[in-house]
C-alpha cells in the first residue's frame, strides 16, 4: 500500500483534527467546530468521519487529513507524510526533497548539541558555577530535564569538533548557527562559549536553536543573552517558547499564559502552572499568534511591570484582536518584576494569579488609572490619549460600548462625544488576515439545490442512479458545478463497477485531487458531499426518495423561474427597441 493510503487508513480524521480543536457532534457522522482558518463565531467548519474530509462553509478550506495537518502546522507535504507517519506507524523514507534533507540534517545537529550541553552541564568540572547559578534561581534538575538546559563549555571549538566527528560538514555547523567560520577562512569556532544554554524548541518539541545566557560576573560587553541567527529551521518572529510543552495544559485551561521571558516559563512550570509560553522578550508577531491560535482562542497577557512590557502587550493585544482572540491580562503586585521574580518570592501567588485573568481592557484601566488623579485635566487628556485607541481597536460592539461608557463616566464626558473619537479609527484597527486562503463559492438557492443533489449521487449508492438519469446538464448555469457534474459522469462511465459501489466517492475525489488545476472541483466535491450527508441523515430509504423528489421539484421551479426573467428582460429590450416581431415571439414563449 501507498503510505499515504496507510496512514489515512489508520488514522482517523477526527481523532486528528480533535487534538487541535474542539468538535461538536452534528449529527450521526458529522461534527462541528469554530474554523481555525478564519475568525468566526458560529461554526461552519465541518468534519466527516464517513468521508474522511473537512470543509468550511465560512472561508472555504478543506480537504483531507494531509491537508487539514499541512494547513495547522505550516508544513509541506514531505513533512506532514514524516509527522503523520509516526503518529500511524507507518515507516516513510527520509525526505527525497533536498531542503527538506538539510532541515533534517540542521535538526539532527540540534539534537546532538542539546545533549552535548546537557552532558557538559551535569558532568563537567568546569561547569560549576553554571550549576551554582541554577540552583540560586531555584531551577531544579527536574527543570533542567524538562527544559533540557544545558552548559556550553568555555572552549573554541569544543562542540564543533564533536559534531565534525559526527560526520557533519563545516558548512552545516554554520548553517545551523552553532558554528562561526574562523576570520583566517580556514576552520569553525563554536557560536556559544561559557553561557547557559537554553534550547528553543517549536511546537513539536525539536530543537531549532538556542539562547546562551552569561553567567554572572562574565565579560559584559559580551552580551547577556546570545540568540541563535535566523537559519533555514529557526524564524525568531514564529517560534512560541514552551508551546510543545504547554499543549497539553491549554486544553484543561482552555487558556494560554503569554510572559515575555523565556526563564519565566521555566519559573511557573516549576510550580505546576504548565499553560505558559514566552514571546522571547519581544511583541508578538502575527505569526506566532496565529501559531497559538491553532491551541486556542483565549491568550492572557502577563508582561513585565515596566513601561517596555506595557508596549510589548500592546502590540500584541492588537494583532490578538485582529485574529478574534479573547485577549486577557493577569496583573503582577506591584513589587514583582516579572513572573519569575513572583515565582521566586511567593510562588502560591502566581499559582492563585494564573487563575485569575481580568479582561485586558479591564488591566489596561487599571494600569492608565494608577497614579493619575482624574480631577487634573491633564491627567485626564493623558487617560483618554491611551485608553481611546485601545477601544477602538474593540471589534465587537457590545464590548467596546462597555468600555467606553465607562470611560466616558469616569472622565465625565458626554459618551456621544466620545464615539466620535474613535469612530474613524475603527475600519483601519481591522487588520486582514489569511491574504492566501480560499474564498468560499458563493451560491444562489438554485445552485445550492444541485450541490444537494450532486452529494446525493456521491454519497448515496442507492439513488445513485435515480438522481443521474433525472439531473440534466442544461439545468445547471453554475460553470463550475456544470464542471463537477460531468467530472461525475465521466468517472462514472468510466467504471461501472465502481461507480455502483460506495467507493465512488473516494475514487471521485482521489481523481481530482492528483490534479492541481482541479482544485475548485475538489472544493466543491466536498461541499456538496458533507451538504447532502447532513441533508439525508437518519432518513429512511423512503424519505430520502420522497427529499429527492422534493429537490428535484425545487430546482424545477427555480429554473423556470429564472428562464422566465431572463425573457422578460428580452422582452423589455424588445419593446424598447421597438421590435414588433420579436415582442411577439416572446411573449408566446412566456405564456
Ligand atoms: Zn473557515
Amino acid at each position: 500500500m501507498d503510505p499515504k493510503d496507510e496512514i489515512k487508513a489508520k488514522l482517523d480524521i477526527v481523532a486528528v483534527i480533535g487534538e487541535y480543536l474542539e468538535l461538536k457532534p452534528a449529527g450521526m457522522h458529522g461534527f462541528r467546530a469554530l474554523c481555525p482558518f478564519h475568525a468566526e463565531k458560529s461554526a461552519s467548519f465541518h468534519v466527516s468521519s464517513d468521508r474522511q474530509i473537512f470543509h468550511c462553509f465560512g472561508c472555504g478550506e478543506g480537504g483531507d487529513i494531509f491537508t487539514f495537518v499541512q494547513k495547522m502546522e505550516g508544513m509541506d507535504f514531505p513533512e506532514v507524510l514524516m509527522h503523520l507517519g509516526q503518529k500511524a506507524g507507518v515507516e516513510i523514507k527520509r525526505f527525497s526533497t533536498t531542503e527538506g534533507n538539510t532541515k533534517q540534517r540542521l535538526m539532527g545537529i540540534h539534537e546532538l548539541a542539546t545533549s552535548f550541553y546537557k552532558k557538559v552541564l551535569s558532568s563537567s568540572s568546569g561547569s560549576h558555577v553554571a550549576r551554582e547559578y541554577l540552583a540560586n534561581r531555584g531551577i531544579t534538575s527536574e527543570l533542567i530535564d524538562r527544559f533540557e538546559i544545558g552548559f556550553a563549555p568555555d572552549d573554541w571549538s569544543m562542540l564543533s569538533d564533536a559534531l565534525l566527528k559526527r560526520g557533519f560538514s563545516e558548512a552545516e555547523l554554520v548553517q545551523a548557527g552553532l558554528s562561526i567560520k574562523k576570520k583566517s577562512g580556514i576552520g569553525v569556532l563554536d557560536r556559544f562559549r561559557a553561557r547557559i544554554m537554553i534550547p528553543l524548541r517549536d511546537q513539536h518539541g525539536n530543537t531549532v536553536g538556542f539562547t546562551g545566557r552569561q553567567l554572572p560576573g562574565a565579560d559584559s560587553n559580551m552580551g547577556k543573552y546570545v540568540n541563535s541567527p535566523e537559519t533555514l529551521i529557526y524564524h525568531k518572529g514564529r517560534l512560541v517558547y514552551g508551546l510543545d510543552l504547554a499543549k497539553r495544559a491549554i486544553k484543561d485551561h482552555k487558556c494560554l499564559i503569554i510572559m515575555e521571558g523565556n526563564l519565566d516559563v521555566v519559573a511557573s512550570n516549576k510550580i505546576g502552572v504548565q499553560h505558559v509560553v514566552a514571546s522571547s522578550g519581544t511583541a508578538l508577531t502575527q505569526e506566532q499568534l496565529e501559531l497559538i491560535k491553532r491551541y486556542t482562542d483565549t491568550v492572557v497577557f502577563c508582561f513585565d511591570r515596566d513601561a517596555a512590557g506595557l508596549t510589548a502587550a500592546k502590540k500584541g493585544v492588537t494583532i490578538a484582536r485582529s485574529l478574534s482572540f479573547d485577549v486577557r491580562a493577569i496583573s503582577l503586585p506591584t513589587d514583582v518584576k516579572d513572573p519569575d521574580d513572583l515565582v521566586q518570592k511567593n510562588p502560591e501567588v502566581w499559582k492563585k494569579l494564573s487563575n485569575e485573568s481580568i479582561p485586558f481592557m479591564q488591566y489596561l484601566f487599571d494600569r492608565t488609572l494608577f497614579s493619575r488623579d482624574i480631577s487634573n485635566v491633564d491627567h485626564k487628556r493623558l487617560i483618554s490619549q491611551e485608553l481611546l485607541p485601545a477601544i477602538s481597536e474593540i471589534s465587537d460592539v457590545v464590548e467596546r460600548e462597555h468600555w467606553l461608557a465607562k470611560l466616558a463616566s469616569l472622565l465625565n464626558i458626554d459618551l456621544a462625544i466620545l464615539r466620535t473619537a474613535i469612530h474613524p479609527k475603527l475600519e483601519k484597527s481591522v487588520i486582514k488576515t489569511n491574504t492566501n486562503s480560499v474564498h468560499p463559492i458563493k451560491l444562489g438557492k438554485k445552485d445550492q439545490v444541485l450541490l444537494v443533489l450532486i452529494g446525493s449521487i456521491l454519497n448515496d449508492e442507492l439513488n445513485r442512479d435515480y438522481v443521474r438519469k433525472q439531473l440534466e446538464l442544461t439545468v445547471i448555469d453554475h460553470e463550475q458545478i456544470a464542471n463537477l457534474y460531468k467530472f461525475l459522469e465521466e468517472t462514472y462511465t468510466s467504471d461501472i463497477e465502481t461507480a455502483k459501489t460506495k467507493s465512488f466517492f473516494a475514487k471521485a475525489r482521489n481523481l481530482l485531487q492528483s490534479d492541481p488545476s482541479k482544485e475548485t472541483l475538489l472544493s466543491l466535491l466536498d461541499q456538496s458531499s458533507l451538504i447532502a450527508e447532513q441533508q439525508f441523515e437518519n432518513l429512511s430509504p423512503a424519505s430520502c426518495l420522497t427529499q429527492l423528489n422534493t429537490l428535484f421539484e425545487t430546482l424545477h421551479a427555480t429554473d423556470r423561474q429564472s428562464k422566465r426573467s431572463i425573457l422578460a428582460q428580452k422582452l423589455r429590450q424588445a419593446e424598447d427597441a421597438g421590435d414588433v416581431e420579436a415582442v411577439n415571439k416572446l411573449l408566446s414563449e412566456l405564456n
